[in-house]
């Protein structure tokens, strides 16, 4: 036995419950679905600053607030499951959870997120938001006239990098390899900073401090040394893992495996639209998210309109009579 919805949103995160907010405020059945706990990223973030409106926000205080705004508008939730299996690519998107509940509908949003890759060091679970941090727009602002390290060589780690500089003393750029993957311009950008140091061939081993993150450890593989370095924070910018593996053989990805769209969130299968991190795109914040999930919900609207009115006009042609589909005007 199947449940039927109007469209299932895949991801319990900003950018999942703002389409459920839309699509159930305009008397569409909605279902979110979350492998996990509700909430998204923002579970896992301590303060947000840049929230327009909300000048500082917790944001377990947040993720409870979209929530509870999506199902107090109607939308139904479930909540650390497991897909077992799906189909995407037929006029009808059927999700199964856990091997036994079957849920169906014409439209299905993809709003899965993401994360920053991490180093995979131990201590670095430790001091995530007590130290370290993957998102300069978000903290930054908290690093004004402190002496911070960034870790990472590609473009993202040397824009970031020079973007720190408006808050910071002064920037370290670690970087495992003996020359950087980012463009030419980025690097020029970078060395022509004076507050940006940079220590190559350097590979972070362990971050240590007691509250707070207090200094990076890394081992320097031209002396073959390990070096202790003082500092007051960590931004570790070495790439985004989007949690696309389940889409990957149905919807067109990127080769970093995000999700590619048109702007309006449309995908390559029609009726399965993305937004969020997930998609491919330059900006991950909150409200780039919330605007995607705003933008994919609406789309989704005129999409299950447009199906409907389908349906009527293919229904009344069948019921007509054969002499009126007769004089149907024919393109020539
Ligand atoms: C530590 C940290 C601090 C940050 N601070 C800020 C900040 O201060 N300001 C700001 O603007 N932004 C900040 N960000 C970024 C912001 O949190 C993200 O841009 C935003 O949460 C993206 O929302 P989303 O809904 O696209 O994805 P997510 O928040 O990643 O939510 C995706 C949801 O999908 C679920 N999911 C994953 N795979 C599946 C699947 N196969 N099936 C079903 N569900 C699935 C996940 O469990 C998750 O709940 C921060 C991010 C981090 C990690």
């Amino acid at each position: 036995m199947s449940t039927h919805y109007d469209a299932i949103i895949l991801g319990a995160g900003p950018a999942g419950f703002t389409a459920g907010i839309y699509l159930a405020r305009s008397k569409r059945r909605v279902l979110i679905i979350d492998q996990s706990t509700a909430g998204g990223q923002p579970i896992f973030t301590h303060k947000i600053a840049n929230y327009p409106g909300l000048p500082e926000v917790h944001g377990y205080e947040l993720a409870f607030a979209l929530k509870k705004q999506a199902q107090d508008f109607g939308c139904d939730l479930e909540t650390n499951v497991e897909i077992t299996s799906m189909e995407l690519t037929g006029p009808v998107k059927r999700v199964e959870l856990d091997g036994e509940d079957v849920y169906e509908a014409p439209s299905l949003i993809v709003a899965t997120g993401g994360m920053p890759r991490s180093l995979g060091i131990g201590s670095e679970e430790d001091f995530k938001a007590r130290g370290i941090s993957y998102c300069a727009t978000c903290d930054g602002d908290f690093y004004t006239d402190k002496d911070i390290v960034v870790v990472g060589g590609g473009n993202t780690a040397l824009e970031e990098a020079v973007s720190l500089t408006r808050y910071a003393r002064s920037v370290t750029i670690l970087h495992v390899l003996n020359e950087f993957q980012a463009f030419p311009q980025a690097v020029e950008e970078a060395r022509a900073n004076p507050k940006i140091r940079f220590i190559m061939e350097a590979e972070v081993t362990a971050f240590e401090g007691d509250e707070r993150l207090g200094r990076v450890r890394y081992l320097d593989h031209a002396s073959g040394e390990e070096v202790v370095l003082e500092t007051d924070g960590v931004f570790i910018f070495i790439g985004y893992v989007p949690n696309t593996a389940p889409f990957a053989s149905t919807l067109d990805l990127s080769p970093r495996g995000e999700i590619l769209a048109d702007e309006d969130m449309a995908t390559n299968v029609a009726g399965v639209y993305v937004a969020g991190d997930v998609r491919q795109k330059r900006y991950r914040q909150l409200t780039t998210a919330v605007a995607d999930g705003t933008i994919a919900a609406l789309a989704t609207i005129e999409y299950l309109d447009r199906q409907a009115a389908n349906r009527t006009s293919n229904q009344s042609q069948s019921q007509a009579p054969i002499d009126s589909q007769d004089h149907a005007p024919t393109l020539t």
